[in-house]
C-alpha cells in the first residue's frame, strides 16, 4: 500500500516536472521568435535559465546573429546559474565562429541541466554540442518542442542542409483548385488571417536588408574612429621617439606609445575587416529580397 502511494506520488512529481518543463521550453521558442528576421545569417534562438523555479535569465539571439541566446541568458542569471536549468531552443554551439562556443559558456557557468528542443544539423556542431556538455557531467535532455523549433529553425536547417535558401511559396487556392476568378479583375481568395501571416514573412526578409545597412553605417563609423586613432597614435608614438632619443623619455614610455599604435593598428584591421563582412551580407540579404 506505502508503495502504491509512493509510486502514485513519484508519478504526479514526473507529471508536474514535465509540465514545468514545457512551459519554459514554451517560453524559450517565444522569446527566440523575437530574433526572428533578424538575426542571420545565424538562427533565431531563444533561452531561459530556471532555478528552482525561477526564472533567472532569458536570452535571445541579438540582431546580426550575435550574441548567441545563451550567453545573454547566463549574463543575465549571472552567479545564479551555478546548479541551474536551461532551456534553450536549439542545441548549443560547440565551434569556434565569430564568437567562441555556447557549449563552453553553459559549462563555464555551472549550469546543471539543459533541455534542448532539437540537434543543429550545422555539420560544425551536429550533437557534439550536446555531447560537449554531456562530457562535463551536465544532463541533456534532448526533443522537448523540437516540432515548433523545427519550424522556427526552417530556414537555418535548409540552409546548413541543402546549401540552398528556404523558399517560401505563397499561393492562395480555392476549394475547387482555382487562383483567381476568369478576366483580371482581383479577386480575394484568402482572408485576414493569411494576409497577415504574408505580411510578417515579407517584414522579415526585408528586416533582414534593413539590418544589414544599419550594421555597415556602424561599421563605416568605426572605421572612421579606427584611422582618427591610429593617427593619434602615431603622432604619440614619433613624439616619444623624439623624446626617447633625446634622452628625456625612458623605454617604458616608448614602448607604451609603441604598444598603444599597434592596438590601435589591430583595431583598424578589424573595423576593415567588419566593413568587408558587412558588404558581403547587404549583398546576400539584398539578393534573398
Ligand atoms: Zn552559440
Amino acid at each position: 500500500m506505502i508503495f502504491r502511494i509512493l509510486e502514485d506520488q513519484l508519478a504526479q512529481k514526473s507529471k508536474e516536472s514535465k509540465e514545468v518543463d514545457r512551459r519554459f521550453m514554451q517560453l524559450a521558442l517565444t522569446l527566440g521568435r523575437r530574433g526572428q528576421g533578424r538575426t542571420w545569417p545565424n538562427p533565431a534562438v531563444g533561452a531561459v535559465v530556471v532555478k528552482d523555479g525561477v526564472i533567472i535569465g532569458r536570452g535571445w539571439t541579438q540582431p546580426g546573429g550575435r550574441p548567441h541566446a545563451e550567453p545573454v541568458a547566463l549574463a543575465r542569471a549571472g552567479e545564479a546559474a551555478r546548479g541551474a536549468t536551461l532551456y534553450v531552443t536549439l542545441e548549443p554551439c560547440s565551434h569556434f565562429g565569430r564568437s567562441p562556443p555556447c557549449a563552453d559558456a553553459v559549462i563555464a557557468a555551472g549550469i546543471a541541466r539543459v533541455v534542448s528542443a532539437v540537434e543543429d544539423p550545422n555539420p560544425e556542431v551536429a550533437g557534439q554540442g550536446h555531447a560537449k556538455l554531456r562530457a562535463a557531467g551536465i544532463t541533456v535532455d534532448i526533443g522537448l518542442g523540437a516540432d515548433e523549433a523545427a519550424r522556427d529553425h526552417a530556414g537555418h536547417f535548409r540552409r546548413v542542409r541543402d546549401k540552398r535558401p528556404h523558399v517560401i511559396l505563397k499561393l492562395a487556392v480555392s476549394s475547387d483548385d482555382k487562383i483567381g476568378a476568369a478576366g483580371r479583375k482581383p479577386f480575394a481568395i484568402t482572408g485576414e488571417a493569411a494576409k497577415a501571416r504574408v505580411r510578417d514573412t515579407e517584414l522579415q526578409v526585408w528586416q533582414n536588408v534593413e539590418q544589414s545597412y544599419l550594421n555597415l553605417g556602424e561599421a563605416e563609423e568605426r572605421i572612421g574612429a579606427a584611422q582618427k586613432a591610429v593617427e593619434s597614435a602615431e603622432e604619440n608614438y614619433q613624439l616619444a621617439r623624439g623624446r626617447f632619443d633625446a634622452g628625456v623619455a625612458n623605454i617604458i614610455e616608448l614602448t607604451d606609445a609603441q604598444l598603444a599604435l599597434t592596438q590601435a593598428q589591430s583595431d583598424q584591421a578589424q573595423a576593415l575587416s567588419d566593413y568587408r563582412i558587412g558588404i558581403a551580407r547587404l549583398e546576400r540579404a539584398l539578393g534573398r529580397r
